[in-house]
């Protein structure tokens, strides 16, 4: 039995002093999404191997995130048909805050979904919707085509939406996809904890941060940017390097042996102090 959903309730359970209460209160929402039928078995996984990257990231947005997030939002003001692609993960997690951000960069919500069923696109439509969406794309099947180059079931796309945007924002994507959106000549932006992985290699701008940190982050960075001039933005897009962001997000792990020492003499004291007890 699974002692997270045993309580019916995280606060009850996880104490806000326990280190990975912010991850654990991430994991239940994942768990209470699954059980939504929003999430699928594989997600949950997913969410497993982006935690590893977060945890030598430090859990926190780095300096070069930031400056991906600037220069992803940029672009997507710049451009003329922005598409958020939105999957169960996202809607478990940060339903409210993808709404904001697709407001904040008038981009619309399309459901795209690796392993597609007609009952958990239909209950990511209804989360995103309760959420404060006005409209979903990718789930009604009048407004179905497909993306040329992939043989799954990604390769469905909305009309309206993915099929002819000019730039997409993509997370816990497949690396197929997403080059198969660049070769249908699509900017992609995408948000990838792991700096090696495909997705977070093929898109034109990665963002190397857990998309809980970094949504908020592209909103507010949205309202900022709002205000700028064309020339502005583009300069801030031109001085930009994909390739340094990822060299930097690695070297940042990198630097996590720095940890060792410090985080062992912490433990030697939680040890001593537990005998004293
Ligand atoms: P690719 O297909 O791009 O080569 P992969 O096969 O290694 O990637 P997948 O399981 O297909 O990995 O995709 C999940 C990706 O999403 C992983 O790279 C993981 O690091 C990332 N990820 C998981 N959770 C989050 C999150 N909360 N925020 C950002 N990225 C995440
Ligand atoms: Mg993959």
């Amino acid at each position: 039995m699974n002692l997270l959903t045993e309580t019916g309730s995280t606060d009850n359970f996880i104490p806000d002093d326990h280190p990975r209460s912010e991850s654990l209160r991430i994991r239940h929402k994942l768990v209470e999404g699954f059980e939504k039928g929003l999430v699928a078995k594989a997600g949950l996984i997913a969410h497993g191997r982006g935690e590893a990257f977060d945890y030598l990231l430090g859990e926190k947005t780095i300096e070069s995130a930031e400056k991906a997030i600037q220069a992803s939002v940029a672009q997507m003001l710049l451009c003329k048909h922005p598409v958020i692609s939105v999957n169960g993960n996202v809607a478990a997690l940060v339903a409210e805050e993808i709404v904001g951000l697709s407001e904040a960069v008038s981009a619309p919500l399309e459901v795209n979904l690796f392993y597609r069923s007609r009952e958990r696109e239909l209950a990511i439509q209804e989360a995103l919707l309760e959420a404060g969406a006005k409209q979903v794309l990718g789930v009604d099947l009048d407004h179905r085509t497909l993306l040329p180059g992939i043989s799954h079931q990604r390769r469905y796309v909305d009309d309206r939406g993915i099929a002819n945007a000019d730039i997409v924002l993509v997370m816990l994507e497949d690396g197929d996809r997403t080059i198969a959106l660049r070769a249908a000549n699509k900017f992609v932006v995408a948000i990838d904890l792991n700096p090696l992985s495909r997705t977070a290699l093929a898109g034109s701008f990665t963002i190397v941060d857990n998309l809980i940190r970094s949504i908020p982050l592209m909103t507010k960075m949205a309202d900022k940017l709002k205000g700028k001039d064309v020339v502005e933005l583009q300069q801030i897009i031109d001085t930009y390097s994909h390739q340094r962001t990822l060299e930097d997000a690695l070297r940042v792990m990198g630097q996590s042996y720095k940890q060792v020492a410090p985080m062992l003499d912490s433990i030697i004291v939680a040890i001593k102090d537990k005998q004293k007890k």
